[in-house]
C-alpha cells in the first residue's frame, strides 16, 4: 500500500530495516550517542540553523510537539497573536487557550491568505510576546507566505513560532529573515521516519544563553516541557522514556535524506510528482480547490471532488489499486479530496496512480 495521506509516509526498507535493531534501554550511554546523533543530524537539515538552533526530542506526535513549542516557549500571562488560516492555526489558538495563556486570532477563511494587513494593524498597537503562524496549512495544501509574515515580525521585534510539521525537510525555511524563535516538527512526514518522535528547533539563546538571552519556561504541563528536555538531552538523555525504535527509524531517514541530497532535492522531487498528477487531473477536468497551482506546497495538493463521483467511491477505487488518499476535514469533508507525495514513491508508482485515478473519476 502506499500512503497518500499528510503522514503518516510510506516507509523505505531502509528505514524499516532500522527498526528491527537490538533492543536498547534509554538510560545507557549508547541511548545518549543516538540522541545527540539525532540532534546533530536534525540541526543540519537547514545549514542556517546548525549553530544556533537546538533541537529537542520529546516522544509524541506533531501535535505534541507544536503544544511543548507554544507552552514552553509563550510565558505564562502573555498574549500571542495566533495567524490561521485552516484547522492547525486554529488549534494553536486553542492550545493557548487551554494553556491559559492569552491570543489574539487573525483568522481567515480556510480557503484564503492569512490576512497580513490585519496582522500589521494589531502588531502596530503592540503587546504580544510572540507571533504563532502555519508554514504549510495541511487543511488546504497551501504553502503559506512566511515570507512575508516573518519580516513584519522582524521588523516590529516580536518573534515567531512556526508550525512547520508538514513541511520540515520539503520546503525552505529562514531562521534569521523570518525572526524565527522555533519550529515544530515531526519524524513522519517530510524526513520520512515513523511516527512517535517530534520535535521543536529552537533558538539556542532560549536555553543555553549568558543571563538576559536565557529564559524560564511558560510551559504550563509537566510532560511538554521543553526546558526540562533541553537540559537531560545537552548529555543526551531524556527525562522521559523516548520511543528509541522511532529514533533508529529516525537516524536512519536523516542518513537517507543527506544521502539524497537533502531537503532541496527532496523539494524538488515532490514538486515534480505533484505537478504530474496535477497535470492528469486538471485534463480530465478536476479543478484545484485554491486559487492556482503556486499556491500550493510541493507537498501536498487539496482538489475538489468532480460532480460526477463521490469521496468514498474516489477512495475505496485508489484504495483496491494500492493507494490510500485523504478526505477533506471539517467544512471540506466530502467536498474535497488530497494527496500528499510524501514517502518512498517510485515513478513507477507515481504512473499507477495516474491511471487509477483517471479510471475512477472518468470511468
Ligand atoms: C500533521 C500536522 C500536525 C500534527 O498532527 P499529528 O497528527 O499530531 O502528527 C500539525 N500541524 C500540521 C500543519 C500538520 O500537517
Amino acid at each position: 500500500m502506499k500512503l497518500l495521506n499528510p503522514g503518516p509516509v510510506t516507509l523505505t526498507a531502509r528505514v524499516r530495516g532500522a527498526l528491527a535493531r537490538e533492543d536498547m534501554c534509554h538510560r545507557e550511554q549508547e541511548f545518549a550517542e543516538l540522541t545527540q546523533d539525532v540532534i546533530a543530524r536534525l540541526a543540519a537539515v537547514y545549514p542556517e540553523a546548525r549553530d544556533g538552533y537546538v533541537p529537542v526530542l520529546l516522544t509524541g506526535s506533531g501535535t505534541a510537539a507544536v503544544e511543548a513549542m507554544i507552552g514552553s516557549l509563550v510565558p505564562r500571562g502573555a498574549t500571542a497573536l495566533v495567524v490561521a488560516n485552516g484547522v492547525y492555526g486554529e488549534r494553536a489558538a486553542a492550545m493557548l487557550d487551554a494553556q491559559g495563556k492569552g491570543h489574539s486570532l487573525v483568522r481567515s477563511d480556510w480557503t484564503a491568505p492569512m490576512r497580513l494587513d490585519e496582522v500589521e494593524n494589531r502588531l502596530d498597537k503592540g503587546g504580544f510576546s510572540h507571533v504563532v503562524a502555519v508554514h504549510h496549512e495541511t487543511t488546504t495544501g497551501r504553502i503559506n507566505d512566511i515570507a512575508a509574515l516573518g519580516a513584519l515580525c522582524k521588523q516590529r521585534g516580536v518573534p515567531l513560532l512556526l508550525d512547520a510539521v508538514s513541511s520540515f525537510g520539503g520546503e525552505d525555511i529562514r531562521f534569521d529573515e523570518w525572526n524565527l524563535e522555533a519550529c515544530a516538527a515531526t519524524a513522519n512526514k517530510c524526513l520520512h521516519g515513523v511516527p512517535g518522535i517530534a520535535f521543536v528547533l529552537a533558538d539556542a539563546r532560549v536555553f543555553d544563553g549568558a543571563a538576559g538571552a536565557k529564559r524560564t519556561t511558560g510551559a504550563t504541563s509537566v510532560y511538554l516541557d521543553l526546558f526540562r528536555y533541553r537540559k537531560e538531552q545537552i548529555t543526551g538523555f531524556s527525562p522521559f522514556t523516548q520511543s528509541v525504535q522511532a529514533l533508529f527509524a529516525l537516524q536512519e531517514a536523516l542518513r537517507e535524506l543527506e544521502d539524497a541530497g537533502g531537503w532541496t532535492k527532496r523539494h524538488a522531487r515532490y514538486r515534480a510528482i505533484s505537478s504530474r498528477v496535477m497535470e492528469h487531473l486538471r485534463a480530465i477536468g478536476v479543478e484545484l480547490m485554491l486559487e492556482s497551482p503556486s499556491a500550493y506546497s510541493s507537498i501536498l495538493t487539496a482538489y475538489k471532488m468532480p460532480a460526477s463521483t463521490t469521496y468514498a467511491k474516489l477512495h475505496d477505487d485508489l484504495k483496491a489499486a494500492g493507494f490510500v488518499i485523504y478526505a477533506g476535514q471539517g467544512q471540506f469533508s466530502g467536498s474535497i479530496f488530497r494527496i500528499a507525495v510524501m514517502g518512498d514513491l517510485s515513478d513507477g508508482d507515481i504512473d499507477r496512480l495516474v491511471v487509477a485515478l483517471k479510471r475512477s473519476i472518468s470511468g
